[in-house]
């Protein structure tokens, strides 16, 4: 049996915290990535979610709470 839960989730950038899917961030434009994050959060409505504003959110997706 494969270990299904031993599948990455990727990288977040260290700039917007944005998690991203390749080896840049499409809102930064960085390769500026961590591995190592935890907390995972999907903005949906950056205007009206007080996490997306105080973490300088401006684009609905999937982000992390903290970044190491
Ligand atoms: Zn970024």
């Amino acid at each position: 049996m494969p270990p299904a839960n031993k599948k990455k989730q990727g990288k977040v950038c260290r700039d917007c915290h944005r998690v991203v899917d390749g080896e840049i961030c499409v809102i930064c434009g960085t390769t500026n990535l961590s591995e190592d994050w935890s907390g995972y959060l999907v903005i949906i409505d950056p205007d009206n979610s007080e996490v997306a504003k105080r973490m300088n959110i401006k684009l609905p997706g999937r982000y992390a709470l903290k970044v190491r």
